[in-house]
């Protein structure tokens, strides 16, 4: 690891400053377009496969929120990564037996869509005397392949996490399903968006509607004009995932 970690292409760094820079600017039109200003949108960096040099190259840019989706992977990399000038969420699917071992390690968990695991996420808080903020993961096109509550249910499964201690709700995220045309996947979105503000309006305790948490690297644009005001964004930033 620690080889890996000094080992680097210089010219993947030089990209991935360009791309940054390209990103932030995208990300403010988008933001203007959408009535918002560039701090009213969060920026998180998906780091699935990505090497923490690479990463941190990107926090050293201004990066200042960083995702991964497998516990294994980020535990890891968790020493590698430059946390005193970045935030780490947890943004994949997640399964209860894992939870031990990322609360207290990140930030917001993203992918939190059952009473199962916000029960275990308040437990091991509780355990460690900590307050854990998380998203609720739609799953908006309603795929049965896809992890993420159904919009119906979503309101009920809110008000069974109201009532848990040390756990609270911060807002919503989805991957919508994949699309042909820009307009499917803006309507997807437009949905999310009327979820969000449907929830803002009713009074539960510990769920704030702070984060609507959607688009990736070919649609953020589109998502922020649809009212995202946190995208995730990968190979935009760091080029094509390598699996090993
Ligand atoms: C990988 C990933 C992304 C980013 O995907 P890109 O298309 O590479 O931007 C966003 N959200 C989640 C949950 C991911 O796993």
């Amino acid at each position: 690891m620690t080889e890996k970690v000094l080992e680097c292409d210089e010219g993947r760094l030089k990209d991935i400053e360009y791309n940054y820079s390209k990103i932030e600017e995208n990300i403010s039109n988008a933001a203007i377009k959408a009535g918002k200003a560039r701090e009213d949108i969060t920026f998180l960096a998906a780091t699935k496969t990505v090497e923490p040099v690479y990463i941190n190259h990107a926090i050293s840019c201004g990066l200042k929120y960083i995702g991964e989706n497998r516990v294994q992977e980020l535990l890891a990399k968790y020493d590698y990564y430059d946390l005193k000038s970045s935030q780490l969420h947890f943004i994949g699917h997640l399964q209860s037996n894992k939870i031990r071992q990322i609360v207290g390690k990140v930030s917001l968990i993203q992918s939190v869509d059952s009473i199962k695991l916000a029960k275990e996420i308040s437990r091991q808080s509780q355990m460690k005397n900590i307050s854990t903020d998380i998203l609720i993961e739609v799953n908006i096109g309603g795929e049965e392949s896809k992890s993420g509550v159904s919009a119906e249910k979503l309101e009920a499964l809110l008000e069974e996490i109201s009532v848990l201690d040390n756990i609270s709700v911060k807002g919503l995220m989805t991957i919508p399903p994949i699309c042909d045309k820009k307009s499917d996947i803006c309507n997807y979105f437009s949905r999310m968006r009327k979820l969000f503000v449907d929830i803002s309006g009713k009074k539960m305790d510990n769920v704030n509607m702070e984060f609507l948490s959607m688009g990736m690297s070919s649609d953020y644009t589109e998502a922020i004009l649809e009212g995202a005001n946190m995208v995730r964004i990968g190979s935009a930033l760091f080029g094509p995932r390598i699996y090993k």
